[in-house]
């Protein structure tokens, strides 16, 4: 093939896009802006490097993770393998040594001769087929020149967020619904009743716990509306119980009294499969956010769709600034990675892998590539560029996204499984209807 296709960002999703590209006898020139520019959580200048946790999550087949960790095998990644040569020991996930993983991406991809790397910051939008993976943190001159690309206001931008949980996980023999002075049970938010002890050995372990660096551009988000709620925690002892977790209003029906304090959760979908712990933007890291909110009552066994994260975050409005290929509309321009509001590490891979299988079917004239929508690449593909997505805020995969079965199963494993047997039949319909999406060039 005559063309050279352009790919912004030696991330996960760029290295990804680059070596599908190269695999299919593509071209590419992959420019990477780093070391010349560092961004505010790179600390190296190899590629796929993992800015905070080392985990790339579940490998548990009845998990949306392990799913899409299948779909990845599937459709033939080039990084999970690698990911997998370089795991540690992490119980049922796939954690990786971090500098063994991103050495071994970075090798690989130089020593590919159809791979051309370029050491230096894009500014524009290149000329010609390009995908652009810059990431969350992509350098200020190419996000205005993404955002005037897809029309200035559909740019996304936040800074601060609290974690959102599955509403599975939440205890509910330990959480009451109720809202401020309302009827018990009935109202718009879940309660996590505090006593007295369960506080302040929940201040103790919110105060010691271990935060991700906060950085230049992360000290001026800190003093802005969105406080930490660590930051809260710290100007004193009763903060919390007189702000985010304030009892009053409430009454605990198991005891009929007034809590000594209370987290709220407030429904993040329509269909209550996912609940905001509100108040709780933070700056702890991943594991501490784990280790620390699963104190609260009712939390034990939380699962969390989303981190809390206090840093930049661009994304573009994807579902109405992008189509279906994640293309801007009209152009030969698309969107990879966490940029496209999709968020995680196994996330970027994947979407680094479905924008090198769309620019090959758009080069070659083939169909475009939109997987079915009962498998987690595919649900989150569809929920990122469904226009009807209002308030657009990143999302990892998981089985909230998916279109419920036809018949509902009560017992949640059982439904899980159900749903992993869907998708991962629906994929091999649909990879053996898309030969060619099958990689014929070099291995
Ligand atoms: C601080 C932080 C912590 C995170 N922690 C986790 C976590 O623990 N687990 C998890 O699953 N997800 C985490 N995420 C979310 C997400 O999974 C990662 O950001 C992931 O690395 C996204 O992959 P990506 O390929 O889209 O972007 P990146 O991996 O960030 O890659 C983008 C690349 O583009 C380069 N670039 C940017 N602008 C330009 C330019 N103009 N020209 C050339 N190159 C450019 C960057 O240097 C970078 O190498 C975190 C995100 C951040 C910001």
């Amino acid at each position: 093939m005559d063309q050279t296709v352009s790919v912004v960002g030696a991330g996960l999703a760029g290295s990804e896009c680059a070596l599908q590209l190269a695999m299919r006898g593509v071209r590419v020139r992959l420019f990477e802006q780093r070391p010349a520019h560092p961004s505010p959580a790179h600390h190296t200048d190899r590629f796929a490097e993992l800015v905070c946790s080392n985990s790339l999550k579940s490998t548990k087949e009845d998990s949306a993770a392990g799913l899409l960790k299948h779909e990845l095998d599937r459709m033939g990644s080039a990084l999970l393998p690698i990911a997998r040569t370089c795991s540690v020991p992490a119980g049922g996930a796939l954690a990786v040594d971090r500098d063994a993983f991103s050495t071994a991406v970075t090798e690989r991809v130089t020593a590919d001769p159809l791979i051309e790397v370029v050491r230096e910051e894009v500014t524009s939008v290149p000329e010609g087929p390009c995908v652009i993976a810059a990431g969350p943190l992509c350098s200020d001159a190419l996000f205005e020149a993404v955002s005037a690309a897809v029309g200035g206001e559909r740019m996304s931008f936040f800074d601060a967020a609290a974690p959102i949980v599955d509403a599975e996980s939440i205890d509910r023999a330990v959480v009451f619904e109720q809202s401020r002075y309302g009827e018990s049970g009935t109202g718009d938010y879940l309660n996590c009743p505090m006593t007295r002890e369960e506080y302040e050995a929940f201040m103790d372990a919110l105060l010691s716990a271990e935060r991700v660096i906060a950085r230049d551009f992360e000290q001026a988000d800190l003093f802005c509306a969105c406080q930490p709620v660590e930051e809260v925690a710290r100007t004193g002892r009763d903060s919390l119980r007189f702000g985010a977790l304030k009892p009053v209003g409430l009454t605990d029906p198991r005891t009929g009294r007034r809590p000594w304090a209370a987290v709220q959760l407030r429904a993040e979908t329509s269909s209550r499969a996912a609940y905001n712990m509100v108040g709780f933007q933070t700056n702890l890291t991943w594991p501490e956010q784990r280790r620390v909110f699963r104190m609260v009552p009712g939390l034990k066994g939380a699962e969390f769709l989303r981190y809390g994260v206090m840093h930049r975050n661009s994304f573009v409005d994807a579902p109405h600034a992008l189509d279906r290929t994640f293309a801007i509309p009209g152009t030969q321009v698309r969107l990879a990675g966490q940029i496209t509001g999709t968020e995680g590490y196994v996330e970027a891979i994947a979407s680094g892998l479905l924008g090198a299988l769309n620019t090959y079917a758009a080069l070659t004239g083939a169909p475009a590539v939109i997987l079915p929508l009962t498998g987690a690449l595919g649900s989150l593909a569809a929920y990122a560029t469904d226009p009807a997505t209002s308030s657009y805020q990143p999302m990892h995969v998981n089985f909230g996204l998916f279109p419920p079965l036809e018949e509902h199963i009560r017992n949640k494993a059982e439904r899980r499984a159900a749903m992993v047997t869907r998708a991962r039949a629906d994929l091999d319909a649909y990879l053996a209807g898309r030969p060619d999406l099958a990689c014929a060039g070099r291995s």
